[in-house]
């Protein structure tokens, strides 16, 4: 077995004969030596083969990233490295073996690569020996090996549930197996282990965890795969602070062991509500501030037809201020910010410029100076603030101007690099309203308890039934979410009654799960992190690939396996399968 790893020498290690093993990340023959930048898993030292060696020839027709063995002596090097912590030394070669010599690669493998993405994914395997890969790799395990340790600290039973499951309804579209021994009949692979956590505190487990595959065929996004994992967890006899507070524990440990960072806990709280009127959104990045404003009261007698009839239709005319940027956004700027929000269904952006102690911009004209004095009286306007304004529905106000905050925080660089900003969002509808299907679907999911308060509201009043959820914010990104469960059968019927299910499809659908309710169900709520999405702000990715030593790409495809692929119809036979129709 391999007994050294390259950077554990040093200037104090010259004199030592050592047997060194990995890959040629570089050779250069230079003045009648080979130099050899030798690569293992934990960096690079430099080889030199002198002419008089037996091997010389061997070395000189090296290929870059071929595997070789060398036994060799350390020596203090003339021209030092200080980037490299074996920079100091070299190890002069006296024997060398070959293991196996490399054709010509692909792509350069090198950390400013310029082989494109496609490619890089097709020969995954040689993407993984640039640094950053396997340092993010290396950054997934160390987080891994923090979340169980964790748990196990905490009294948490590690359990798996099962990947060929029954279609549980988690909100997105499921991936189906079809059964061999069933034909016609088909698996599907979770989409999370929702039922199976819950089934495990019925079973009587109190504390369950696992570093759950999750599985949901959806439209992929930069930070959306189709199989991605989840830091799950399931607790009995808890309220929503106790799986908060878990969490925050779990949270701290990670971020202390991985990042060195201290987290002060508790950490923030925001209701759903507040985060929607403040941020336009429930997962709002508070690295930076620019608030959303409304600006409702100050025009609540305006004479000016767009802001009045918004009002009139108990609508919203919201704002962000822009401290200090008037100048960096000309007209033609702002109509590119315009058509911006118009895609979060604004129907225009109003801008006003504070330069020179006056006011400009596209409604100057049509407020009063009144209207202008309170505005900068109200939120301190000063010299140079640009002020963008959304007069629209409530909703999409909010929205558009909180979209439009994250856009301008990015460009004007007001983001601090490794800066870490949490929150909880709680207090979350039980509800949205979905247009497309023209009826109330679940925010989180079916299970999730409403306040106790609010029962009586799932079916006469959902709009304002509020629920047990909350969802932990990192930076913008939702990195997990979670709930108290209903735990007695007739709120859960109620629920699924609520959703538009009739008791026969409910049955259909989780007769089992329903059944379970009846033979004492203790309280109980829990949680999913996303570790993928973790692992990208702890390696400070946006591109959730990075972390993923086999990821797909945006069609759901592993360019590397060619999968998914035509199977042989010998194998469709047996499942009962006929293709009608080919792409
Ligand atoms: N199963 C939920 C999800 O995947 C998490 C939870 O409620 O625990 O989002």
């Amino acid at each position: 077995m391999k007994k050294h790893k390259n950077i554990e020498f040093n200037i104090k290690n010259v004199g030592e004969n050592v047997v060194l093993e990995g890959w040629v990340a570089k050779k250069r023959n230079l003045g009648g030596l080979v130099f050899i930048d030798l690569r293992d898993r934990s960096g690079i030292i430099q080889l030199v083969v002198r002419p008089e060696q037996k091997d010389y020839d061997l070395a000189s027709n090296l290929k870059t990233e071929s595997v070789i063995r060398i036994e060799g002596n350390i020596v203090e090097r003339e021209s030092k490295n200080p980037k490299l912590s074996t920079g100091e030394i070299e190890v002069i070669v006296e024997k060398l073996e070959v293991f196996s010599m490399a054709h010509d690669l692909p792509f350069e493998i090198s950390e400013d690569t310029t082989a494109l993405e496609d490619t890089r994914l097709k020969y995954r395997y040689l993407d993984l020996r640039r640094n950053s890969l396997k340092e993010n790799l290396i950054t997934r395990s160390k987080l891994m090996h923090v979340i169980r340790n964790f748990f196990y600290e905490e009294g948490f039973i590690e359990i798996e549930t099962p990947i060929l499951c029954k279609s549980t309804p988690e909100g997105a579209r499921d991936y189906l197996v079809p059964s061999r021994v069933n034909n016609g009949n088909f698996y599907a692979l979770p989409q999370s282990p929702q039922i199976f956590k819950q089934l495990l505190m019925i079973g009587g487990m109190e504390k369950y965890y696992q570093i759950a595959k999750c599985f949901r065929d959806e439209d992929l996004r930069a930070d959306r795969q189709p199989e991605f994992t989840q830091v799950d967890l399931e607790m009995s006899f808890v309220e929503e602070e106790d799986v908060m507070s878990t969490t925050e524990r779990l949270l701290a440990k990670v971020f202390s062991e991985v990042k060195g960072i201290d987290l002060k806990l508790p950490l923030s709280r925001m209701k759903y509500n507040d985060a929607i009127r403040d941020y336009g959104s429930d997962k709002p990045d508070l690295r930076f501030d620019m608030k959303i404003e409304s600006l409702n009261k100050i025009f609540k007698d305006t004479e000016f037809t767009v802001f009045k009839s918004v009002l009139e239709s108990s609508g919203e005319i919201g704002c962000i201020i822009v401290k200090g940027s008037a100048s960096n956004y000309s007209r033609k700027e702002i109509d590119k910010l315009t058509d911006f929000v118009k895609t979060y269904k604004a129907n225009g952006l109003a801008w006003l410029k504070y330069t020179e102690s006056d006011f400009s911009g596209s409604i100057r004209k049509v407020v009063t100076d009144e209207n202008l004095k309170k505005i900068q009286e109200q939120f301190g306007i000063e010299e140079n603030d640009l002020i963008l304004i959304i007069a629209d529905q409530y909703k999409v106000t909010k929205t558009a101007l909180g979209a439009l905050r994250t856009k301008l925080a990015h460009e004007l660089s007001l983001i601090k690099k490794d800066d870490y900003q949490f929150t909880w969002i709680t207090d979350f509808p039980s509800f949205e309203y979905s247009e497309e299907e023209n009826r109330y679907v679940a925010c989180h999911h079916p299970f999730t308890a409403p306040k106790d308060e609010d029962i009586d509201k799932l079916i006469s009043d959902k709009a304002n039934c509020y629920s047990k959820a909350y969802d932990i914010v990192i930076n913008g990104y939702e990195a997990g979410g979670g709930s108290i469960r209903i735990h007695r059968a007739e709120v859960q019927k109620k629920m699924f009654e609520a959703l538009g299910f009739t008791m026969e499809q409910a049955k259909e659908k989780f007769g089992f799960f329903l059944e379970a309710f009846d033979y004492g169900t203790p309280p109980h709520g829990g949680l999913a992190l996303g570790l993928d999405r973790l692992t990208m702000l702890l390696v400070g990715t946006e591109n959730i690939r990075d972390v993923i030593a086999f990821p797909k790409t945006a069609s759901a495809s592993c360019l590397m396996s060619e999968c998914p692929n035509r199977v042989d119809p010998i194998q469709l036979k047996e499942l009962g399968i006929e293709i009608t129709k080919k792409n």
